[in-house]
């Protein structure tokens, strides 16, 4: 047989937080190496537990779910979905306009392979939660990435937006909270977005997977809660708020006007069919997660679990010489800076192998999120304490040695 070779639309496609670090951090353990992982937010391999509720409801539900759904998903979770968007203030939500997928992941590559043709543009953040970025391009599409501003909290740059919209652009990607920042944007930069969105006539595709993963008593506005008359597509699901990356349930939800989408949204059906439904048992974990008790409010308050880790982690990586790091405001990571002028990276990829390899603990680098510098990396926060402190520890010597190379 004649090697088989990848197809030329994976040439532009890239997924480095688990590329080839993480293979390496894999032969590692293999060996027999134990390396701490600072690299997934999957909280739970790090021990919070997905509401007890929310199992016993799949649980019970198992013998009914053998079956394939409604491509669009069953109608208890779209409904507590519907719900959920009116506690949100989204309007003119209905059953219709919701799409229930394997995680967010699988929507949004199904979104973006319904949108776009070659040559058409979208305008996602650097630094990005990578799929975004991936997914533009295999669905044939261009991703030209936006600056957000370190210098003003991770916050968009709205002049920078401007600038790379042209005649190809079709929509905008906006990530909030942010992966891997931990930013979350104010409202009067939202109302800006969408004024952008509004005049050039983009869609704009909303991840709000963090939404509850929020510190310090601030509040999430949905960026769809302020227009109606904006496309907007916005992402949510099970994963992180509930803690419940492995039942794969997410959803989308469109609003806006959507007259002039009929096409795009007939595409988004076809699509929803061909892959026939997404996995029943999670679907069934969707109505009691969203209308159930068991909230993440105790693990993000002041003196829980993840708040106290944010403050650890934060803590500790700005003491290290060189490092400075915006605090998170929101969800799991933080997305530290290694000042150029002391710490002269070329390649932040073999940086990060070569801590792997000297410390045993594993990151991933800033440019695996369309961050066009060496010179950040992303941490989760998702360890206890101990761990973080050994962790960031054992970066701040790896650090200390590379300042003596
Ligand atoms: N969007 C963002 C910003 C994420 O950080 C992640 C996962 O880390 C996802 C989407 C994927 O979520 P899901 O597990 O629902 O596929």
């Amino acid at each position: 047989m004649k090697h088989v070779k990848k197809s030329a639309k994976l040439a532009n496609v890239c997924y480095d937080i688990r590329g080839p670090v993480l293979q390496m951090a894999k032969q590692m353990e293999e060996e027999g190496h134990k390396i701490i992982k600072l690299n997934i937010g999957n909280l739970a391999s790090f021990g919070f537990d997905s509401p007890e509720e929310i199992q016993q409801d799949m649980i019970r539900n198992l013998p009914n779910a053998a079956g394939y759904t409604d491509s669009k998903g069953i109608f208890a979770a779209r409904k507590a979905i519907m719900h959920y968007t009116q506690q949100k203030h989204i309007k003119g939500v209905t059953l219709e306009d919701i799409y229930v997928g394997n995680g967010v992941s699988e929507l949004i590559v199904m979104a973006m392979n319904a949108l776009l043709d070659a040559g058409d543009e979208v305008l996602v953040p650097a630094p990005d939660y990578p799929l975004w970025t991936a997914a533009v391009s295999l669905s044939g599409g261009k991703p030209v990435h936006y600056l957000c501003d370190e210098e003003k909290g991770w916050l968009p740059d709205l002049d920078d937006i401007r600038s790379k919209i042209n005649k190809n652009t079709r929509a905008i990607v906006i990530i909030n909270p942010n992966n891997p920042t931990g930013a979350l944007y104010p409202d009067d930069l939202l109302h800006e977005i969408i004024e952008i969105a509004r005049q050039h006539h983009l869609i704009i595709y909303a991840d709000e997977v963090y939404d509850k993963v929020l510190y310090d008593g601030v509040t999430h506005t949905s960026i769809a809660a302020l227009s109606e008359d904006v496309l907007t597509i916005t992402f949510n699901g099970l994963s992180k708020n509930y803690r419940s990356c492995g039942y794969r349930a997410g959803w989308m939800v469109v609003s806006g006007d959507k007259r002039h989408a009929k096409d795009y949204i007939e595409g988004l059906d076809m699509l929803a069919s061909m892959r026939l439904c997404a996995n029943a048992p999670g679907q069934h974990g969707i109505q009691t997660a969203l209308g159930g008790y068991q909230s993440i409010d105790d693990l993000v308050r002041d003196g829980g679990r993840l708040r106290r880790q944010r403050d650890l982690a934060h803590e500790l990586i700005t003491a290290i010489p060189g490092v400075s790091c915006v605090k998170p405001k929101a969800a799991l990571y933080m997305f530290p800076r290694l000042d150029p002028k002391i710490y002269p990276i070329k390649n932040d990829q073999q940086f990060i192998a070569e801590l792997l390899q000297e410390e045993k603990v594993l990151l991933v680098q800033g440019t695996g999120f369309n961050w066009p510098q060496p010179d950040h990396f992303r941490l989760v926060f998702l360890p206890h304490e101990d761990d973080l402190r050994e962790a960031v520890g054992r970066v701040a010597r790896f650090l200390e040695n590379y300042r003596k190379r």
